[in-house]
């Protein structure tokens, strides 16, 4: 089974939203291109309580981008984004989503970020993505969205120790940092990822 997983094509993360990433609506049209191509389709959401431990407003003293540490792991603290609900939570308007077979949420639990879409940062709990996508027999397993360095990042590593074979398609997803993530793509290579383009699908 060929399958799609979209990460996290919401409002918040385009261009006019709390945490934009820059110029991540280039990606909507790549995305809604290449759906046909695909055997199963799924999203996913950051989806947080508004009382998120990701959020600086959430903790006195502290600012936008600072770092502290969670569970003995850093955490970057962001501005408020996703709220469980909310219009920046919502797909963006000009994303297809009629062919999505499920929605994964994540970073749901307000004491724990997740920016993979298989397990939240620490590796406590499990959104069940990995043994739904077994059951669905994918085998070759694409990867897109936003962004690329963070919540792509780590779900198509999740998704590679999981067993999958994994690709990850360049046109299709946009970075919150495109100088870091060019050493994120070196590693990528590296674990045995592929990066194709939206045309070599
Ligand atoms: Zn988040």
């Amino acid at each position: 089974m060929k399958t799609l997983l979209i990460i996290d094509v919401q409002n918040d993360f385009i261009p006019n939203g709390s945490l934009p990433v820059p110029n991540g609506n280039q990606i909507i049209p790549v995305i809604n291109k290449i759906q046909d191509k695909f055997d199963l389709i799924i999203g996913t959401q950051d989806w947080h309580p508004k009382d998120h431990i990701s959020f600086a407003s959430n903790h006195d003293e502290k600012s936008v981008f600072d770092e502290i540490e969670i569970h003995g792991q850093p955490q970057t603290l962001w501005p408020d984004h996703c709220v469980q609900g909310t219009e920046g939570a919502a797909f963006h308007p000009d994303l297809n989503t009629e062919k999505f077979e499920a929605i994964f949420r994540k970073g749901t639990d307000k004491t724990i970020d997740s920016y993979s879409a298989f397990y939240d940062n620490g590796h406590l709990k499990s959104t069940g993505l990995a043994g739904y996508l077994k059951e669905k027999r994918t085998s070759q397993l694409y990867v897109c969205g936003l962004a690329a360095d963070i919540c792509v990042y780590f779900s198509i590593i999740d998704a590679l120790n999981e067993g999958f074979d994994c690709f990850f398609i360049d046109d299709a997803s946009k970075s919150l940092d495109i100088k870091e993530f060019e050493t994120l793509k070196k590693e990528m290579i590296a674990k045995g990822i592929q990066i194709v383009t939206s045309r070599s699908v």
